[in-house]
């Protein structure tokens, strides 16, 4: 056999080693033209900084021949020895080494440095470049593996921008849930997939959706069809670097977020209706329900800057909000408002209008007007007005079981719990 033979028997080797995703290096011990050891690097699988090919190739030969000197054997390598492999090979006596590729960062065979040139009681001679082509791609091909799947890993974890022509996938997504996705649906419906107010972005899994996050201004939304099982990180990353105001999605994929989040998990009741039960009655002298327009905006904000659970979101904020409200009563949203001498009291609004249904939010009264059934009397109104318009449903959250009941009679019905993460002014980072 030639020098090529054996070398050949090394780049086995250092295939096998590449199998196991460890750095393809292999070694072959031959003595008296009988193979007596072969290795391949086991760095990773074995967690041992010193399972470099030669060493075990080394290792295996003293204990097949029953001796530490292996004056009358040759070392085959696919790559230049490194120090410590070079020290190994002096000191084992071996009398020749062959390799293949030159390493130019570690190798101390000429490369780096030559020890065999040093003034020690044992120079083993030396062979470059056999096979060295076959050495070098062998290396060369694990190398471009490896920066290819930590590319793709990196792709793995990182939400990706979708575009207007994702729109049917994304719908084809969402719809599995059209209550629960309704402000996601009606935002795409009104704005579009990616334009100012809203863009859509997505964790993929093969060929589907893993999850979705929309945002809408500052507000965001997530969505999984596999709320259990979806890969939170991605998700979290991505909402982690954002600024966002509010945060909402079910329940079950708020609880596997919001801890890694921050902030205050609020949960609420979703609920549906699809036809008014009881239309209620406005029993007070002076007081008018009307339908709202978008120049309204102002007196929704000064109402809502009255009210405890929305203050804080608008206190400070009341241009600002006074935008979004106009917003959403020019882009599909409908408000219904009771006015007493031309002060809105009490107040709900439709957001998220779609084809299907609409939600309704920022159901409010003025304290001082409340429990004489104003809200209820502007959500049914609102709520007729809407499938007088041809709507199937209508959804509604609630936080409280005192206003559940009040929902109930209207005729809505409890889908299940979604949840909204509120009090991120400024991103977490
Ligand atoms: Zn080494």
């Amino acid at each position: 056999m030639t020098d090529k033979d054996y070398m050949r028997l090394a780049l086995e080797e250092a295939q096998k080693a590449a199998e196991l995703g460890e750095v393809p290096v292999g070694a072959v011990v031959v003595c008296g033209g009988k193979v007596v050891a072969q290795a391949h690097n086991t760095r990773e699988t074995e967690k041992n900084a010193l399972h470099h090919a030669e060493l075990l190739a080394i290792d295996k030969a003293c204990k097949a021949l029953g001796g530490w000197r292996l004056w009358q054997c040759d070392l085959y390598v696919t790559l230049e020895p490194c120090p410590m492999c070079t020290g190994a090979i002096i000191n084992s006596r071996i009398q020749r080494v062959v390799y293949g590729a030159s390493d130019e960062k570690a190798g101390c065979c000429g490369s780096v440095t030559d020890l065999t040139k040093l003034p020690l009681n044992h120079k083993p001679q030396l062979v470059k470049g056999v096979l060295q082509q076959e050495c070098t791609a062998v290396l060369q091909s694990f190398f471009t593996g490896l920066r290819k799947e930590r590319e793709t890993e990196r792709n793995k974890t990182k939400m990706k921008k979708l575009y207007e022509t994702d729109r049917q996938k994304i719908l084809d997504y969402i719809m599995a849930e059209p209550e629960m996705n309704l402000f996601f649906i009606g935002d795409i419906e009104n704005f579009g997939v990616d334009t100012k107010e809203v863009e859509v972005f997505a964790h993929q899994k093969g060929d589907s959706f893993d999850s979705l996050i929309l945002r809408y201004t500052t507000n965001y939304i997530v969505y999984s069809q596999t709320p259990e099982t979806f890969d939170a990180e991605p998700v979290i990353k991505f909402l982690s670097t954002r600024k966002r105001r509010c945060l909402s999605a079910r329940g079950d994929i708020m609880e596997r977020i919001a801890p890694a989040l921050g902030g205050t998990p609020r949960p609420t009741y979703m609920s549906r209706c699809n036809a008014v039960a009881q239309r209620a009655p406005i029993q007070a002298k002076g007081v008018t329900v009307r339908s709202l327009v978008p120049d309204d905006a102002a007196a929704i904000v000064e109402l809502f800057c009255q009210i405890d659970e929305f203050k804080d979101g608008y206190l400070g904020h009341e241009a600002e909000m006074e935008e979004e409200e106009r917003l959403n009563l020019c882009n599909g949203g409908r408000g219904y408002g009771a006015f007493y001498e031309g002060k809105l009291i009490s107040y709900a609004q439709t957001s998220a209008e779609n084809s299907l249904g609409a939600m309704i939010t920022g159901v409010a009264t003025l304290p001082a007007w409340r429990r004489r059934g104003f809200a209820g009397a502007v959500v049914s109104s609102l709520c007729q007005m809407c499938f007088n318009d041809g709507m199937q449903f209508l959804c509604l959250f609630y936080d409280n079981p005192a206003a559940g009941s009040i929902y109930r009679q209207l005729g809505f019905e409890e889908l299940g719990v979604y949840t909204m993460l509120r009090g991120m002014d400024t991103a977490n980072v």
